[in-house]
């Protein structure tokens, strides 16, 4: 199965992906991660990206699509992924349908997250990223029973260097220049999915879950009856 998570910066792509990923027990790559691994490990990727990313700018697709072209060659994804903040621009969707219709592959569901801008703003103004576990924590919406200090693993919280208001603004701008038109792409084919993300993240969580729960019955009565 494969998933796109498209959304805003801030529509909660990362905490309903790792989700996803539960529920279906797929992979969760997360383009946005990923860089950013390799911008501190300063590989030929990273050293590439860091400029752009630092700008609040998107890295250019000639990067992305190399980038997805050798993750897809990796026998970890054979059986699905769930990807998060790919794509995110119509030449990146264009290259992803042709490299996994070379698979005989297809998207299985593209799941919009949808945000007004102001809230998406506030969640990234006052959210903070693990970094000993990765786990996403909003302190606006919870407070650290420690602050400072992760509650699910002990390890020290950090604020990402681009949700700064600046930066944030530029990610906005970007996304509806070269984000908003891959969805219209994306919105006139089938495997079409909205969900708002405005709520609290429980109740988005309970949307999403069952949607996923409409999608197994879809398939495993499908494939019932051939
Ligand atoms: P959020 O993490 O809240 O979803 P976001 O979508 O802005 O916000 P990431 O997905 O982590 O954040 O991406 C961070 C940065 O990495 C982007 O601003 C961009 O510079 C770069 N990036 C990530 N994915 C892509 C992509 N598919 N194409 C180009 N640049 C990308
Ligand atoms: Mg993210």
């Amino acid at each position: 199965m494969i998933v796109l998570l498209l959304g805003a910066p801030g529509a909660g792509k990362g905490t309903h992906a790792a989700r996803i990923a539960d529920h279906t027990g797929l992979p969760h790559i997360s383009s946005g991660e990923l860089l950013r691994g390799a911008v501190e490990r300063k590989t030929e990727l990273g050293l590439k990206a860091k400029e752009h990313m630092d700008a609040g700018n998107l890295v250019p697709d000639e990067f992305m699509l190399r980038w997805i072209e050798e993750l897809l060659d990796d026998p970890a994804y054979a059986s699905g992924i769930i990807l998060d903040g790919f794509p995110r621009t119509i030449p990146q969707a264009e290259g992803l349908d042709k490299l996994l219709a070379e698979k005989g592959l297809s998207t299985d569901l593209v799941l919009l997250l949808d945000i007004s801008q102001d809230a998406a703003a506030d969640r990234l103004l006052s959210r903070v990223t693990c970094g000993k576990c990765g786990a996403i924590h909003n302190l606006a919406q919870k407070p650290m029973k420690v602050p400072g200090i992760c509650d699910a693993c002990g390890g020290e919280l950090e604020t990402r260097a681009d949700d700064v208001r600046e930066t944030i603004e530029k990610r906005f701008g970007e996304f509806r220049k070269q984000t908003e038109p891959m969805i219209e792409y994306y919105r006139s084919r089938g495997n079409f999915e909205t969900i708002n993300t405005d709520r609290p993240v429980e109740v988005v969580r309970k949307d999403v879950q069952d949607l996923l729960d409409r999608i197994s019955a879809a398939t495993s009565s499908g494939s019932a009856t051939g």
